[in-house]
């Protein structure tokens, strides 16, 4: 009898699986395939991944029971050693990791887009047909033979017809044959760009292609640290051209693609002919089932998606070969998936890489410090593009003193305007010359502060189940003009009209996007709500799809102001953009999180990176704040990432934190607070008896938001200088049972998010 060793889905955190007999009708079984396997009380069948084969039995072979059945499914062997890396690395199950690196779609074989559509068959109908049926045929004769095949429900809408009964007629008739064809759509198609292929590169972007271009062949990493525009893009178009003349396959990463079309775009219209599969969160299981099957099929050499389309199935035994993976906006906090398995995928990308023997090309225009320290150990390779390419220049940044605008104009219609003077005259120029207007404000909704007009009663409007403060949405659709609503569980209120405690009318305070759309509406007759202006954040831009639509509808011109949150400070490229402006740099600088600072220089680099993007005008950002001198606000205005790195990184060294240590966080959570007490405690004693004396643990405390829907949070957290301790930590807590990832306990290493 021949044994395997299967990782299970779901339920039991083994790294090395457990054992089954393989029944000789499977005795091909390899690494990699999806089985399903008798598993528990029952017996239920349970899907699972095989991790090894020939093994010797460790129990006896008359209890090992045999696999049930072959799903069909499976994935690259390297992928099992990619699994096996991330399941010790970042503390999940094995079997969940790898259930994680196929699109649920694809594991359950169903949502495939192959559909029905027509085409004429050539033959004329003989004899008389039904009047609906003749005149469908006639209309027939005029449509384009190019749109064939195409859908019977399409087909009917074109010809005018009111049903597809017609079109089902000449199909019996055999005017008109049905047929399967396999369809494949993305929205981001419709931006496949210009294929600029005739660039001539600047020295400063040759010089990086071929220093890369030399190291292809073999594990490599590199960080590219090029300004907003300097053309990184067009570096990593260039290098995966030659990957790809070579035979082999690339993976570019780009972070929430549905946000980026236009960057997606750019691929998309550049290797086009290679064929490109786009896998991100936003797609529908059908379309997800289809990219996927476009890759395992080997009908494409290239993926871009967001950052599971790292487990993209290429693979090296199917001819397949992973020859190069970009990483764009490295810095991104979007990589780091926030549920198990909790990992980074830059940071799984540099793995992968290694695995694949390949390079890994990591840009931005502010990496994290986490890279940027690795680039200065020597351990990836620093590449910089200091300047815009194409001519244009760095925008002009301006930081304007937001408490001192305020004396100069308090009050205006009875409230704190969010608009400064200095900002609404640059927007003023902005607009008669005809130019665009990018506006950022990092805070969905009207207010976000929501009180008692009487101090001495000091109510103050917060969630019933969380510990945090809840936002006024204004909404005219609803009779009562809008609603309250909790960024953290998404409980929705009615707005109280009066303080619940003393009676007297409720005050609204603070700031939102809808407030600015509000304010800019009034001083400026020319911007009209979804008309000349359009506001964008997660409430009213749903989809993917939409997001495309709207941006399109400012890349027309017809559109002169986007209001938004960060959502719009990434990758936007539209050359007539004047002027940005940051209403308030300050959303991010007071938060409870090591890495604020950081932040706030990326966001607002980022976004002013949307300015000036043509080499005939220079751009203008204008940046309100109330701390001018914040260190990331001074060095954002002055371009200056090296300065900010390396300060912060100084900051960071002396306190102890990440990047100069490395960090694990455990976060417990309970909706008694004394069991959620109890069980974080009994997690840092665990780990303070197996920890070394170079891990420091700190806690149980509570999280800077100690109650979200209703759970208490408590933190356990692990710092040492190196990862290695840490990890045999809670590997040693994890193999005792004191320690394990579940619905109460949330393990994270490296994390990103503190709150
Ligand atoms: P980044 O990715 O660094 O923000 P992009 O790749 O988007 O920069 O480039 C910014 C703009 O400059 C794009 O419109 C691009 O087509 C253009 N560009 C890039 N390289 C060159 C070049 N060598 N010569 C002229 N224009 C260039
Ligand atoms: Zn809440
Ligand atoms: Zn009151």
């Amino acid at each position: 009898m021949r044994y395997a060793r299967i990782a299970v889905e779901r339920g039991v955190d083994l790294p090395d699986g457990l054992t089954y007999a393989v029944p000789d009708s499977m005795a091909d079984l390899r690494i990699g395939e999806r089985v399903e396997a008798p598993l528990g009380r029952g017996d239920a069948a349970s899907p699972g991944f095989v991790i090894d084969v020939n093994v010797q039995p460790d129990l006896d072979p008359a209890r090992i029971k045999p696999l049930s059945r072959r799903t069909g499914m499976s994935l690259p062997p390297t992928m099992i050693d990619l699994a096996r890396w991330i399941a010790r690395y970042y503390c999940a199950p094995l079997g969940m990791t790898l259930a994680a690196m196929a699109p649920a779609a694809v594991r359950r074989g169903v949502g495939g887009v192959v559909r029905t559509e027509v085409e004429p068959t050539g033959a004329e109908p003989i004899g008389k047909l039904p009047p609906a049926t003749k005149a469908a045929w006639e209309a027939l004769q005029s449509f384009d033979l190019g749109r064939f095949p195409l859908p019977p429900r399409e087909l009917a809408d074109h010809l005018e017809l009111r049903t597809i009964g017609p079109i089902n007629r000449l199909i019996e008739i055999g005017a008109l044959r049905s047929l399967k064809v396999r369809r494949v759509r993305a929205a981001w198609a419709e931006h496949a760009a210009e294929a600029d292929r005739g660039l001539v590169l600047t020295p400063d972007q040759q010089r990086i292609v071929d220093a890369i271009v030399a190291k292809i062949g073999s594990f490599s990493a590199h960080l590219v640290r090029g300004v907003t525009g300097a053309g990184k893009t067009e570096v990593y178009l260039r290098i995966l051209e030659r990957v790809i003349e070579r035979g082999e396959c690339a993976i570019v990463l780009v972070p929430e693609i549905s946000l980026t079309p236009q960057t997606a775009g750019r691929f998309l219209g550049r290797l086009a002919k290679e064929g490109v599969a786009v896998l991100h969160s936003g797609l529908t299981s059908a379309q997800r089932n289809a990219q996927w099957s476009l890759v395992s099929d080997g009908r494409v050499r290239v993926v871009v998606g967001a950052r599971s389309a790292i487990f993209a199935p290429f693979a090296r035994e199917l001819g397949r070969p992973v020859g190069l993976i970009i990483v764009d906006e490295e810095h991104d906090g979007a990589y780091k998936q926030d549920q198990l398995p909790r990992y980074n995928a830059r940071d799984v990308a540099v793995k992968r890489a290694q695995l694949e023997g390949c390079p890994v090309v990591m840009g931005s225009a502010s990496p994290s410090l986490e890279s940027w320290r690795n680039a200065k150990e020597g351990r990836y390779t620093l590449h910089e593009l200091t300047e815009r390419a194409g001519g244009a220049f760095m925008p002009r940044v301006e930081v304007i003193d937001f408490a001192e605008e305020r004396r100069a104009r308090p009050w205006r219609e009875n409230r704190v305007s969010l608009i400064g003077p200095r900002m609404e005259k640059a927007i003023g120029r902005a607009l008669d010359a005809d130019g665009q207007v990018i506006l950022l404000l990092n805070r969905r909704g009207y207010a976000n502060y929501i009180c008692c007009p009487d101090h001495r009663c000091g109510w103050v409007m917060t969630c019933d189940d969380c510990d945090a403060a809840t936002v006024y949405h204004r909404d005219k659709r609803l009779p009562a003009g809008g609603y309250v609503r909790c960024h953290h569980c998404l409980a929705q209120q009615r707005l109280p009209a009066v303080c619940p405690r003393c009676g007297k009318t409720v005050n609204t305070f603070g700031m939102g996007s809808q407030r600015v759309e509000e304010e800019l509406a009034m001083r400026f007759p020319q911007l009209v709500p979804d008309e000349t202006m359009l506001r964008l954040d997660s409430d009213n831009v749903t989809s993917g799809r939409l997001w495309s639509e709207l941006l399109q509808r400012f890349g027309s011109g017809e559109v002169k102001l986007l209001v938004g949150t960060q959502m719009i400070a990434k990758g936007l490229d539209f050359p007539n953009v004047r002027l940005v402006g940051v209403v308030n740099a300050d959303t991010a600088i007071n938060l409870p999180d090591f890495r604020s600072a950081e932040r706030t220089f990326q966001l607002i680099s980022q976004v002013a990176g949307r300015a000036g993007r043509c080499a005939e005008r220079r751009g203008y950002v204008i940046v309100q704040t109330f701390s001018p001198e914040a260190p990331p606000i001074r060095y954002a205005a002055n371009h200056d990432y090296v300065g900010f790195a390396d300060e912060e990184l100084a900051l960071r060294e002396r306190a102890g934190l990440p990047p100069a240590t490395r960090m694990a966080r455990i976060v417990v959570r309970h909706k008694d607070l004394v069991k959620a007490t109890g069980m974080a405690r009994a997690v840092a004693d665990a780990l303070r008896r197996g920890a070394g004396s170079e891990v420091h643990i700190r806690g149980p405390m509570p999280c800077p938001i100690s109650r979200i829907s209703g759970q208490h949070r408590i933190a356990v957290e692990l710092i040492a200088r190196s990862a290695a301790p840490i990890q045999s930590a809670i590997a040693r807590a994890r193999s005792e049972g004191a320690l394990r990832s579940d619905a109460h306990t949330a393990v994270d290493v490296d994390p990103i998010a503190l709150l």
